[in-house]
């Protein structure tokens, strides 16, 4: 049996998280889950809102399931997303971004796989303020960092099946910094002559991604173009309630939507369970449960197809029947 981390996060994480699990169970697959708290909600008794159990088990189970987690601001915490990144060297953001049956979108066929270097470029936080008029962000980037993002993507493309890798940079003006990013990106590809090469500058991608989003397949970018074009992506997919994420490292993997814990509804059950159940499909992958990640996707699809869907999405089904209408079809 899987024995993996369940973070049931705060806000509307326990709702979501008490939905996921119940789905994943209806499915027939036994997962042990070791469930840890984290956030706002375990600050006045711990003293942090990522304290080291949470870590440990991470390290224990080297697979987590993360529902939203709020760190509380000007109460000079670290944040828990960017911690656990750093602290698991989490260096690949991977976020897939597929239409949904009846999610309405502008585009159909859409169904691109972002990659997103997580541990360097402008994100490094080497500033300096010179003088009151003048600060300056360091923007860096190496070769190991780039390599293993660029492998990370090929090996993702030639594991699901995917046909195209496409290096976004703007390397035409930051010749040195992207120039290495993409001089990686080339070196990497030779070792995977299945996989089909792209170049594209990131100002000129996000102009085909609104007008044409469907000629692109995965795609590699380093941490802040990431950052950017994974959000864009996800608003093309129907936005946040429906847009899952993972953080992944040599060692652990952190599998999280991308909402945060959305405060307004907490606690009234008409949060959409959706971005993180798609989070928890891709774990199951990872951890090689095809079988059960493909059961769930097709119960998940059936259900909106039947237009049961939460009023993020235009329904008026509450969190707990679009679940059970999941795993009634299990
Ligand atoms: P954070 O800083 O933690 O990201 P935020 O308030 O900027 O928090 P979210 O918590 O993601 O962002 O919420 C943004 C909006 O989207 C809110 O109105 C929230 O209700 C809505 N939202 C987010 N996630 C969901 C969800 N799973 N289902 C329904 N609505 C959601």
């Amino acid at each position: 049996m899987h024995k993996i981390t369940l973070i049931n996060g705060d806000g509307i994480g326990p709702e979501i998280s008490n939905a996921v699990v119940d789905i994943i169970k209806a499915s027939g697959l036994d997962i042990d889950w070791d469930i840890q708290t984290a956030g706002a909600d375990v600050i006045e008794t711990e003293g942090t809102p990522l304290p080291q159990r949470v870590l440990d088990s991470i390290k224990r189970n080297k697979v987590a399931l993360k529902a939203p987690v709020t760190t509380p601001i000007g109460k000079g915490f670290r944040s828990v997303n960017v911690q656990l990144r750093k602290d698991l060297d989490l260096y690949a953001n991977l976020r897939p971004c597929k239409n949904l049956p009846n999610v309405k979108t502008r585009f159909d066929n859409v169904d691109i796989i972002v990659v997103r270097e997580n541990t360097e470029d402008l994100y490094a936080g080497v500033e300096r303020q010179v003088d009151a008029d003048k600060a300056e962000s360091i923007k860096i980037i190496t070769r190991k960092a780039s390599n293993r993002i660029c492998r990370f993507a090929f090996d993702y493309a030639v594991k699901n099946g995917r046909k195209e890798v496409c290096c976004v940079t703007k390397a035409n003006i930051m010749k040195l910094s992207d120039g290495l990013f993409l001089d990686t990106y080339r070196n990497v590809a030779k070792d995977y002559p299945q996989i089909k090469q792209r170049e594209i500058l990131v100002d000129n991608l996000c102009m085909q991604l609104v007008q044409n989003p469907s000629q692109f397949d995965v795609l590699v970018l380093p941490n802040l173009y990431g950052d950017i074009v994974s959000d864009l992506c996800a608003g093309l997919i129907g936005g946040l309630g429906v847009a899952q994420g993972a953080n992944i490292g040599l060692d652990y993997a952190v599998f999280e939507p991308v909402h945060g814990s959305a405060p307004d509804i907490k606690g009234q059950n008409k949060a959409n369970p959706t971005a993180l159940l798609l989070s928890a499909i891709e774990m199951l992958k990872y951890i090689g449960e095809d079988f059960y990640a493909e059961k769930i996707e097709k119960a998940l699809y059936k259900t909106l197809e039947s237009g049961i869907c939460t009023p993020d999405l235009g329904g008026n089904a509450t969190t707990t029947e679009f679940s059970k209408s999941i795993i009634n079809i299990l």
